[in-house]
């Protein structure tokens, strides 16, 4: 008989995705925006801590494939840049209001489209939709009739992270895992 019983060890699948990630000044001023959106719009404000900008969405991956993302992404050289998050919206569909960037410096697409590669470079399926750069303030928004007046916010961005997606009781959290420099 085989005496060589493999001991694998199931380590649960982890929900991950690549983000840039705002300092806490500029994630305040996104959360008191979030607050005016909401006043004319209704919905549910993203915690101040969660707010981020998703750069490539990753899904549920074991611990390799992890490993695989992390040592690949330490290999990426992409340019800082600035946003101009001058752009308030509203998804219909999923509900969401937003802020974005009007006219994103081409190093954002391009931080992402390596990134992309990098994933599936590591396994995981091609992303079929157009990166479509936005940050949620708010979910559950049934229709914007308008939206408040605000200044454009400038976010100079020099570092992109892995984060985790955890559901709990109390809601979404999301953890920075890693943080890699722009250049
Ligand atoms: P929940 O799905 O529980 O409502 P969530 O959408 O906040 O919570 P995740 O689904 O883990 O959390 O998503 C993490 C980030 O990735 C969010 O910014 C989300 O908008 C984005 N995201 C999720 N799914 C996709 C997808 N299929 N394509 C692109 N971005 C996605
Ligand atoms: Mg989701």
């Amino acid at each position: 008989m085989n005496s060589e019983i493999k001991h694998t060890k199931k380590v649960p699948a982890r929900r991950l995705f690549f983000a840039i990630w705002p300092d806490a000044a500029l994630s305040r001023r996104l959360d008191e925006l979030a607050g005016a959106v909401k006043k004319q719009a209704g919905g549910r404000v993203q915690k101040r801590e969660n707010i981020h900008l998703t750069l490539r969405f990753i899904g549920a991956v074991d611990a390799e494939t992890e490993q695989c993302l992390v040592e690949a992404a330490a290999t990426i050289r992409a340019e800082k840049m600035q946003l101009n998050l001058d752009t308030l919206g509203f998804w219909p569909r999923p509900r969401v209001a937003w802020i974005a960037p009007g006219q994103p410096p081409a190093a954002l697409a391009e931080l992402a489209a390596k990134l992309e590669a990098l994933c599936v470079a590591c396994g995981i399926e091609a992303e079929s939709r157009a990166f479509a750069p936005h940050i949620t303030l708010l979910r559950k928004v049934r229709a914007v009739q308008r939206m408040p007046e605000f200044s454009p916010l400038i976010w100079p961005v020099d570092e992109f992270v892995l984060a985790l997606s955890e559901t709990l009781q109390e809601g979404v959290r999301y953890t920075v895992l890693q943080r890699w420099s722009l250049v």
